[in-house]
């Protein structure tokens, strides 16, 4: 009796995908992660198998399926590369704000050529000064006639230099900290857009993160998402719908890794039997399968709300658990697959070396783990509860 609560037809995509992460993606892996370099093959077996697809409407040329089958997608493949699970969700975390926020006339300009993976898309919220405090970013849109003209500097922003389409947050009124903040669509081939540095780092190495700057970038009125001012409240629905998917990719590493670990543990012997039959051993796979469920149950449920429309502070505090927790498995369960493996776990030539490295940015982007801790407390904080403690009125 499988313990996910998918239908028959939504294990039947599953299992395409897996065969397809596990024979196309996986022999990849290593190399890509080596290499530093963006995986175009990538993207280009997600175009022939319609896997972009997936996360937009028949209409705009997509294939329509669900929000909890995405993120069966984004696990599945961050189960072998967690840098190719990125892909997925980043072009899904660059497209919500057309998709949420945009105009009839926006979605038909940029989703079909988003759904058949044509077009890359970012998301650009990052500056150097302001990360977790997004209210203190610096760039500005001015509007001048039938423009807004944006200068200023993002950082850290994932497909950098690869994607076509940028969502950028820039203050309309500098004035203004939350309220001043609007949202944008960016194509790279404005004038005045550019890419900077490309970041060499920990893990996710074949994902781009660089920085894009705007100098007098002028670009049409009618690219502005939503009302003026209204560009936090956009950036932020819009995390709240692409944080699951930073917890399908952590999800993915950990059950990934447990998976490597548990069939190592049966073959390496010592002191006569596998390691897998010392007690310590099989307490730590008890463990990171334990937790790896648990991550799932979470997650789909967040899946399934999305799926069943829940939105507004429900959703806000669902998706901070699902990627808090997942993403904290991640780190906590690719540490436990290493230490399973001994000396080799640490050598390159062992995955669970670069999915532990993999998993650290997990617990960092789409807001830290702190930053989801304080979302989940202060929705906490609002709700009405029925006192169990005598006394506490
Ligand atoms: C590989 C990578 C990819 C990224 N991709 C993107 C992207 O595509 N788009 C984008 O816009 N950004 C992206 N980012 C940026 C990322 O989201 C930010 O780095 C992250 O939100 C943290 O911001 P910061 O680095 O400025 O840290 P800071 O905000 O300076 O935080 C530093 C530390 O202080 C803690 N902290 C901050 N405020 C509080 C508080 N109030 N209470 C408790 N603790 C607090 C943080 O949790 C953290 O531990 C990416 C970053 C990386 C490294």
């Amino acid at each position: 009796m499988p313990l996910d609560p998918l239908t028959d037809e939504q294990r039947e995509i599953r299992d395409l995908i897996r065969e397809l992460a596990r024979e196309r993606i996986a022999p990849r892996a290593h190399d890509i992660d080596n290499s530093a370099e963006f995986p175009w093959d990538v993207v280009e077996l997600y175009r022939e198998n319609d896997i972009f697809g997936m996360l937009y409407d028949e209409e705009y040329g997509g294939i329509g399926a669900s929000a909890l089958m995405t993120l069966v997608a984004i696990e599945e493949v961050s189960k072998v590369c967690a840098t190719s699970g990125l892909i997925i969700a980043a072009q899904e975390l660059g497209s919500l704000g057309i998709k949420l926020a945009g105009t009839d006339e926006q979605k038909e300009r940029f989703l079909p050529r988003l759904a058949s993976g044509e077009w890359l898309a970012a998301y650009a919220l990052t500056e150097p000064g302001s990360g977790s405090d997004s209210a203190a970013m610096r760039s500005t849109a001015r509007r001048d006639r039938d423009a807004y003209v944006v200068n200023g500097g993002k950082r850290f922003i994932t497909n950098a230099g690869v994607a076509h389409v940028y969502i950028v947050f820039a203050k309309t009124d500098p004035t203004e900290g939350h309220s001043g903040i609007s949202a944008f669509v960016v194509e790279a081939d404005t004038p005045g857009f550019g890419v900077g540095r490309i970041e060499p780092k920990m893990g996710i190495k074949g994902s781009t993160t660089g920085e894009v700057f705007f100098d007098d970038c002028r670009i049409p009125a009618n690219n502005l998402l939503g009302e003026e001012g209204e560009g936090f409240k956009v950036a932020m629905q819009i995390l709240d719908r692409s944080r699951p998917g930073i917890g399908a990719q952590g999800l993915g590493l950990a059950q990934g890794a447990t998976d490597y670990a548990l069939e190592y543990a049966k073959s390496r012997e010592t002191m006569g039997k596998p390691i897998a039959e010392h007690q310590l051993i099989g307490g730590m796979l008890a463990d990171m399968e334990t937790k790896c469920e648990a991550a799932r149950g979470l997650l789909y449920r967040c899946g399934q709300m999305i799926d069943d429309g829940v939105d507004g502070s429900e959703l806000t505090k669902i998706s901070a658990m699902a990627k808090l927790y997942c993403t904290d498995v991640a780190m906590e369960v690719t540490t436990d697959a290493v230490q399973i493996l001994g000396g080799y776990g640490y050598i390159q030539e062992y995955p669970v070396e670069r999915m532990m490295r993999d998993a650290k940015i997990t617990q960092i982007y789409e807001g830290t783990n702190q930053i989801q801790r304080l979302v989940i407390a202060r929705q906490m904080l609002k709700e009405q509860r029925a006192f169990l403690l005598a006394g506490v009125s």
